[in-house]
């Protein structure tokens, strides 16, 4: 059960384990304590590999059930990323699990006011902690990725309109929820600008879906590139600045619409493609009545939030799968057998002097992930599962990769 070599930078990496409520009967996985999950074997598995089949405890940071709330969750796993993030640095957190087990519940829920997960209410909660208006008076703009460009508001403003009008306008509900959280952590004294970007990674290939385009048969797929300071990037990304939460839910909006036309175009299964939300905040010292900030870029400082959506973590024989859906399914599992294989790395190099090397530019997935695992990022990894009989085997499958994680 218990890991007994824990990182050693403990705060870097926690994963925290999430069960969808069940109501049938026993159920596979039950709730230990709050940091434990008791896997029992369904009634009728006597033997796996050849081994009697035996109740195994798997412990967490945390385990949240259908006792805790939407806002548990959020408040549970991602404020103190939000706190990482307004004082620029880089924070991933991630979902992982069997295809229905709440991943795209607890990432993005639903639009009512209760039920809406962690994005819309980490966005909320950044636009209530940073001092946005000051920003009003100037623009930041990404060339390239570490380097920035401070513009005047009006130019900006243009851009954004030319964005626009290029994109389906899509509505907010009105009575959307509101989170009323602000985090600690950011400088008063910072003029700030805010970028979100969104893409999806499906097959190993890498998509935009901000891009106002029209959507093609064969679409481009974008290249990840290394910049001069090790940080890891989507070129020719969009980036769209937002000035509050409802942008920025309209341009994620915009974002899901385009992946559901593109997934009916190309015939894909969007349980097989993993989504990446990035929000980018980029704050340089304000000068007292000037109409710019700092504009010395040592003096800009950028923290990264990443929110996944992973893809499903069944193995390809739970879906009959021939030609292009096998394709397709051995390289879904190529990401996440990657992401395993840099866990495993990155736990063994926490042991030794001898460092390995970690195999992130084996696939887009984990070549993103890797700005996170190293320097000042965290990562919160939460591991959703369903306790239903039928999907013991392949919870064994995502419960084991947790444990050899943490
Ligand atoms: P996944 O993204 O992992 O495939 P979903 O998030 O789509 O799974 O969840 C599958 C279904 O279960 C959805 O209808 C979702 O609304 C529901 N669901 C998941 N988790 C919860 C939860 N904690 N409380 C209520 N409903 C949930
Ligand atoms: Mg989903």
């Amino acid at each position: 059960g218990k890991s007994k070599h824990k990182r050693s930078d403990k705060e870097s990496l926690e994963v925290v384990c999430r069960l969808t409520p069940y109501e049938g009967n026993n159920p596979c996985l039950i709730l230990a304590d709050e940091n434990t999950v008791e896997c029992t074997p369904p009634v009728g598995v006597v033997q796996r590999n050849g081994q009697p089949n035996a109740d195994k405890v798997y412990e967490f940071g945390r385990v949240l059930d259908e006792t805790d709330t939407q806002k548990d969750v959020f408040e549970r796993c991602s404020v103190d990323l939000i706190e990482h993030l307004v004082a620029g640095k880089n924070a991933l957190l991630f979902t992982y699990g069997v295809t229905g087990s709440g991943k795209t519940y607890t990432m993005t829920g639903s639009s009512s006011r209760n039920q809406c997960g962690i994005l819309p209410r980490t966005l909320d909660t950044i636009f209530n902690s940073i001092q946005h208006s000051v920003a009003d008076k100037c623009v930041f703009f990404p060339t390239g990725k570490n380097a920035f460009d401070i513009r005047d508001k009006r130019e900006a403003r243009e851009e954004q309109r030319r964005y626009r009008l290029n994109s389906q306008e899509k509505t907010i509900d009105e009575d959307r929820f509101i989170e009323t959280k602000k985090v600690d952590g950011y400088n008063d004294d910072y003029a700030c600008a805010v970028f979100v970007s969104y893409v999806e990674i499906y097959n190993n290939y890498c998509y935009d879906l901000l891009d106002n385009g029209p959507v093609e048969q064969t679409p481009p797929s974008l290249d990840v590139h290394m910049d001069a300071n090790q940080m890891v990037y989507v070129g020719k990304l969009r980036e769209v600045e937002v000035s509050n939460a409802d942008e920025a839910l309209q341009i994620l909006a915009q974002g899901d619409t385009r992946r559901r036309v593109c997934d009916t175009l190309l015939n894909k299964e969007s349980s097989r493609s993993h989504s990446v939300f990035t929000i980018r905040l980029v704050m340089a010292p304000s000068m007292e009545e000037e109409l710019y900030p700092v504009q010395d870029a040592s003096r800009i400082v950028v923290g990264q939030l990443s929110l996944v959506d992973l893809a499903g973590s069944e193995r390809a024989k739970r879906t009959l799968n021939t030609g292009d859906r096998l394709n397709e399914a051995a390289k879904i599992n190529q990401s996440l057998m990657t992401l395993r294989q840099c866990f495993e790395k990155l736990r063994k190099n926490q042991r030794r002097a001898q460092q390995e090397s970690v195999p992130y530019r084996d696939t887009k997935l984990t070549y993103l992930f890797k700005n996170f695992f190293e320097g000042t990022g965290k990562v919160r990894m939460i591991i959703c599962a369903n306790p239903r009989p039928d999907d013991y085997e392949e919870n064994l499958n995502v419960l084991s990769f947790a444990e050899e994680s943490q």
